[in-house]
């Protein structure tokens, strides 16, 4: 279902230390735990423009394409 494949290297790697893709959202490593996240960790996450959490896969960015 997803179209193309993503680009984030996370997916290629042998060792991933974060259990989302920050690009796409999707589980990379479902070893690590799903962690709950502070509000002020996702505005900073938000600032790096990442679009979901690494750490819980919520979606962080709004509809891209607008800047
Ligand atoms: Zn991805
Ligand atoms: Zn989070």
């Amino acid at each position: 279902m997803p179209r193309g494949r993503c680009a984030n290297d996370n997916h290629g790697r042998a060792v991933v230390t974060v259990r989302f893709c920050s690009t796409c959202g999707t589980v990379v490593n479902d070893r690590i735990p799903t962690s709950r996240c502070l509000l002020e960790k996702h505005a900073r996450m938000r600032k790096a423009q990442s679009t979901y959490c690494v750490d819980c896969g919520e979606r962080l960015a709004q509809a891209s394409g607008r800047r």
